[in-house]
């Protein structure tokens, strides 16, 4: 890591090269219709403090969704997926990170300084940087929640399955509407009026034991983590998941809520538009499933070993 002035790992990722972080710069008239046309991942490393080791869950995954987003705003990626993994690997290694880390490829239109409108994708850019987020699971974390006046962008304008980073303009709103309401969060209906998502999260249910979920076709993102706990879910704690149309009026008369996703983790939701959910309180499926989720995160956990890289950081570097 720099030093504690810098709050800053020493090295990042940019174009093909381990740099430097104070000389991976851009002039300021890059600004703008590069990061319009920009698509990125959000990628959770957890430090095990036993093992003196990393683990970045779902790398694999979340390298494809990237391929997948950078395919469909036909930004050209240059770098085979075993490559980029070495290079996280790398650099988490170089930066010697021993703690919960976020890592963040941003791919973007390259060169397009004055290009508006008629931008073309010949040209991409990808950076790769992270930086420290610790976890908040089993700090007893929980939200209230309004559903919002903003409906989730729809397949038909942008589109919602993929990290494409104009995408998340829509959920700076229904999350700005809802902090100044004030509420922690907001969850967002589709065109058709059911429930698509929380900003930068997906949402799940929880009614007569059973957990229930947008299904994909809902304008929501093809998030991991929603996959990952539909199958801890299941496979793990043998608790049947649905995936479907979610109404407004079964969030309200549901008997858990929580958001997930690779930042938001799992967030329990305990009161929307003032209607307790539940008891007003996390609910057990949803701590049985918090516990289970951080066992793997963690590495404390077999089953699930496979969604696992491990970044063995004490081992030597050269740098
Ligand atoms: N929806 C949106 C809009 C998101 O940005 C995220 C975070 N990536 C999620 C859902 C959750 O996806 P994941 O589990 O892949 O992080």
């Amino acid at each position: 890591m720099g030093s504690a002035e810098e709050q800053h790992p020493a090295y990042l990722w940019w174009n093909g090269e381990r740099r430097r972080w104070g000389d991976a710069t851009v002039h300021v008239t890059d600004l703008g219709w590069s990061t319009v046309g920009a698509v990125f991942e959000g990628i959770r490393a957890y430090w095990n403090e036993t093992s003196e080791a990393l683990y970045i869950f779902r790398l694999q995954e979340h390298l494809e969704r990237l391929a997948r987003s950078m395919k469909l705003v036909r930004l050209p990626l240059h770098y085979p997926l075993d490559e980029l993994t070495s290079v996280i690997i790398d650099l988490l290694h170089v930066n010697d990170v021993r703690e919960d880390t976020y890592i963040r490829p941003l791919a973007y239109g390259a060169n397009t300084s004055g290009k508006r409108l008629s931008q073309g994708s010949s040209e991409s850019a990808l950076l790769i940087n992270t930086s420290p987020m610790a976890t908040h699971l089993k700090t007893g974390l929980t939200m209230t929640a309004k559903v919002s006046s903003w409906r989730r962008i729809s397949e038909d304008v942008m589109p919602p399955r993929v990290k494409n980073l104009s995408n998340y303009r829509n959920g700076q709103l229904a999350s700005m509407e809802a902090r100044l309401d004030g509420y922690d969060t907001a969850l967002l209906l589709n065109r058709g009026g059911t429930v698509a998502e929380a900003p930068g999260a997906c949402v799940m249910i929880v009614r007569d034991g059973r957990i229930i979920t947008p299904d994909l076709s809902s304008s929501i993102l093809e998030s991991i983590t929603r996959d990952a706990l539909i199958t801890l879910a299941r496979d793990g704690l043998g608790i049947e998941v649905v995936e479907r149309q979610i109404d407004r009026t079964e969030l309200y008369l549901a008997d858990e809520v929580f958001t997930c996703g690779t930042a938001a983790e799992i967030t329990p939701v305990v009161s929307i538009d003032k209607y307790d959910i539940g008891s007003g309180t996390q609910g057990p499926v949803t701590a049985a499933l918090e516990t289970l989720f951080l066992r793997v995160l963690r590495g404390e956990e077999q089953a699930f070993a496979h969604w696992r890289t491990t970044v063995d950081v004490a081992s030597p570097v050269g740098v």
